[in-house]
């Protein structure tokens, strides 16, 4: 029986993109060649490339002037490079501290200039989003992560930046609409909703480059991966060929309007279930609950065991809460099908019965 999987990252792919990618593991484009054989300069390859770039264009409707880029070195690369490539030498940079992910890229800032912090929520664990501050007019641009995907809380507005406006995605991109028009950099590791781990997509505005001063490693430098069109050096070509078939299963589904709507049908199931019933409770403040991550607690610990056998006998893998929060954390991707939510819910309502 296939899984209900409620990992949190790397976690579900649609069942036809994985078969697709089966398939081209052992026959590529009926060519008798697998994909991870043959020439990444090869025009089946080039064709992979330029389609994932047109889908994820497409998808998010990138306006002209930005450049797409699948490197290499996850979200955590991009917590330097996004300093390397934007940090002014003796600059500084306003960043919000949302968790752990965002607590990442301000250490690897501060090694390149001053870093501001605003909205620190740290003071209860990263359970809320701070709101109403003042991102300061000298700053060389603000960094802030959208879903904070350990914590279950999820930015539902972005403040106006009078600097350049950088956002860690990795969690919730393609999950929601975005106006990529706000933004001048955003990454997202591959593992979350875009395909499996080993590129992370950046979307990053052309003109923003090359003003620093600085000397930037090649292989660190927007600009290099820009002119090569992520060709500098081999990519990652299962990745992201994976990755552009996820993006073409989302276009066929309709895009990323429809798979809001049926994201929030699933949220909007599994909170409204976590509220009603008594034994649960939502870990994360109500406004700022995540689409994308379900945080919550189960109130009567005598109740732990049977809640466990129950959920693993039906099947569900991969909500156990992360250790720093405790509890479980239900995570709803893009390609979880409603139907494992239901399964989930029903499980609490027989927990409470009995
Ligand atoms: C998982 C995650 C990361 C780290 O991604 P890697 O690709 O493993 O480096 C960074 N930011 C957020 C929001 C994440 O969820």
């Amino acid at each position: 029986m296939k899984k209900h999987n409620f990992s949190a990252g790397p976690c579900i792919l649609p069942q036809e993109v994985l078969k697709q990618a089966s398939d081209a593991i052992l026959n590529f484009n009926n060519d008798n060649l697998s994909l991870i054989e043959i020439s990444h300069r090869s025009k089946p390859f080039i064709e992979v490339m330029d389609k994932a770039i047109d889908l994820a264009k497409e998808l998010l409707k990138i306006p002209k002037g930005y450049s797409v880029l699948f490197l290499q070195g996850g979200a955590s690369m991009e917590f330097l490079m996004v300093p390397l490539n934007l940090m002014k030498i003796n600059g500084k940079a306003a960043y919000t501290n949302t968790g752990v992910w965002a607590k990442k890229a301000i250490a690897e800032a501060k090694k390149l200039g001053d870093v501001i912090v605003l909205g620190d929520s740290s003071d209860t664990n990263y359970n809320y989003i701070k709101k109403g501050y003042k991102i300061p007019v000298d700053s060389d641009y603000f960094h802030c992560t959208s879903n904070n995907t350990i914590y279950g809380t999820q930015m539902k507005e972005f403040p106006m930046s009078p600097s350049l406006m950088v956002c860690d995605m990795s969690s919730d991109i393609f999950s929601r609409r975005i106006d990529v028009s706000k933004f001048d950099i955003i990454y997202a590791g591959a593992q979350k909703n875009m395909g499996p781990a080993g590129t992370t997509l950046v979307i990053v505005k052309d003109d923003i480059l090359g003003k620093t001063g600085r000397d930037i490693p090649t292989m660190l430098d927007y600009n290099t991966h820009i002119s090569k069109g992520s060709m500098f050096n081999t990519p990652p070509v299962f990745p992201i060929y994976v990755s552009m078939l996820n993006l073409q299963w989302l276009k066929n589904l309709g895009g990323v309007e429809a798979i809001e709507k049926l994201n929030q049908e699933k949220s909007d199931l599994l909170y409204s279930e976590i509220d009603r019933n008594p034994l649960f409770e939502g870990s994360a403040a109500k406004e700022d609950r995540s689409n994308m991550n379900v945080c919550f607690l189960l109130n009567d610990s005598s109740k732990e065991d049977k809640f466990n056998t129950l959920w693993n006998a039906a099947g569900i893998s991969g909500i156990k809460g992360h250790r720093s929060v405790g509890g479980y954390r239900a995570s709803m991707y893009n390609a979880l099908p409603i139907e494992s939510v239901e399964v989930l819910v029903d499980i609490m309502k027989n927990l409470e019965k009995n």
